[in-house]
């Protein structure tokens, strides 16, 4: 079951197809400008410096890098699994 939703990104007027319904859409541009933000804190600046295209590739690891981006912390869990995570798609 793939039903498409159509939904208005909450930043600007863009509309985003999803595949599941979420509450809060974000499109691409709009993503992608926040993940470019940049990262004053060195231990995490060191942690989100990974090519690009990973980013783009796996949400889980862009959701990781928002929520820092977000609340400016992660729990060690997540650190954890940001980097388990690139490590494995680095093979
Ligand atoms: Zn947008």
């Amino acid at each position: 079951m793939s039903a498409k939703y159509k939904k208005k990104c909450m930043r600007c007027s863009n509309y985003v197809t999803i595949s599941r319904y979420k509450k809060y859409v974000v499109c691409d541009e709009c993503n992608e400008k926040e993940l470019n933000q940049e990262i004053d804190d060195p231990k995490y600046k060191k942690l989100f410096d990974i090519p690009k295209k990973f980013y783009k590739q796996n949400s889980f690891l862009r959701d990781i890098k928002l929520n820092y981006l977000r609340y400016e912390k992660l729990s060690e869990k997540q650190v954890a699994a940001f980097k388990k995570t690139v490590k494995e798609m680095k093979k």
